[in-house]
């Protein structure tokens, strides 16, 4: 288990599967963090274009996380009005509340500069930029 509150998967508002919080998670509290293969960008890419559903995250140095499809915290949706962020350190996918997050509240981050993906959103957010 790679969440450090309890979490659970669930059917999204946004997108597929979600994960919802089971109990309240103060703000600016670490909830847990990706796991899996630490792989070139060049390969990131390759496998990006591959498939369907990606959670590959770059890191900037040439460098890039495949999440495993087992953990939970891959699951949390893109919203451009997310109640969580994204900290990257040290080859480490590491998800925060930004604010406080009330029991069954869906998790949200803003993949927008994590993700290079070009997708349609419908993340539903009034300040929705309209794509990933
Ligand atoms: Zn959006």
């Amino acid at each position: 288990m790679s969440a450090r509150f309890k979490v659970r998967a669930g059917k999204s508002r946004i997108e597929g599967t979600g994960v919802f919080a089971v109990e309240p998670i103060p703000a600016r509290r670490k909830i847990g963090e990706l796991a899996g293969e630490i792989i070139s960008q060049r390969e990131a890419r390759r496998r990006a274009k591959v498939r369907e559903r990606i959670a590959i995250v770059e890191f900037g140095d040439g460098k890039a996380l495949d999440a495993d499809s087992d953990r939970l915290m891959r699951y949390i949706n893109h919203s451009c009005d997310s109640n969580c962020y994204i900290r990257l350190a040290n080859h480490r996918v590491e998800f925060y509340s930004r604010r406080a997050i009330g029991v069954g509240e869906e998790l949200s981050a803003d993949y927008g500069e994590t993700h290079h993906v070009n997708t349609p959103c419908r993340c539903g957010a009034v300040n929705c930029r309209g794509m990933l």
